[in-house]
């Protein structure tokens, strides 16, 4: 005899989910008017996205002619990103990250792809920042490893979800109160499962905002023989530490 197991919670919210969007026009991600027409945003917020103009520093991937005067050495050589966190970006995101809309990932991997150009063209490996599994049995989704598999599809160059661990589970970086609290905060929190010698790794996130996590995972894939690593991400905040 066959035993059926029921759907989980989550595939029935997931379900459910889905079947609402299918009745219901499409909200705006980021102010919750409808957007129409399958859009994420409405065209009042989508002309209110702050994306990063070309050219652009090839270190920190902030708007310059050349090697900006911001950047510092560190553990990431490049970092790309097409939006500028703040506003409707900003909004964007967090619906993305904390709503649970992942079908935002295509949209937002698009966009990376574009901005992350050159630095997908020579990754050996794509590698998100994990979370913590107490975190994603909370959240469902792990974003990173959404834009992460998307991006690999994109560009044909392959995707290790697993190649990090979260050692320990860490308190979210947006209570931590200054840089140093963040980098104590996520210090040797992140752990290669497998070696990695002689890979280009582009590290993927949704957001960097001081970079403490981003260095930490990056330190994390070096130390497991990378030849480099590369940073990709959904926007970057404007008073990232470069
Ligand atoms: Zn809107
Ligand atoms: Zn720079």
């Amino acid at each position: 005899m066959t035993r059926i197991s029921p759907p989980s919670p989550s595939l029935l919210r997931r379900g459910l989910g889905l079947a609402v969007r299918l009745v219901l026009p499409e909200r705006c991600a980021c102010c919750g008017a409808p957007a129409g027409g399958g859009a994420a945003l409405c065209p009042a917020c989508f002309a209110g996205l702050g994306f990063v103009e070309r050219p652009v520093c090839p270190r920190c991937g902030w708007p310059a002619q050349g090697v900006c005067v911001r950047c510092a050495p560190g553990p990431i050589a490049r970092r790309r990103f097409p939006l500028v966190y703040a506003d409707a970006a900003a909004a964007l995101v967090r619906q993305f990250k904390y709503r649970d809309r992942p079908e935002l990932a295509p949209r937002l991997a698009r966009w990376m792809a574009r901005a992350g150009e050159d630095v997908l063209a020579e990754a050996d490996l794509i590698v998100p920042v994990p979370i913590h599994w107490t975190r994603l049995l909370r959240r469902q989704y792990n974003q990173s490893a959404e834009l992460a598999r998307h991006l690999a599809r994109l560009s044909g160059v392959a995707c290790d979800l697993a190649a990090l661990a979260r050692t320990r589970a860490t308190p979210p970086q947006a209570r931590q109160p200054s840089l140093r609290d963040r980098r104590a905060n996520v210090a040797r929190a992140f752990a290669a499962r497998r070696r990695l010698d002689g890979l280009r790794v582009l590290l993927v996130d949704d957001v960097l905002t001081t970079g403490a996590t981003a260095d930490a995972c990056a330190e994390a894939l070096l130390r497991a023989g990378a030849a480099a690593v590369d940073l990709l991400t959904a926007a970057a905040a404007d008073d990232a530490s470069a």
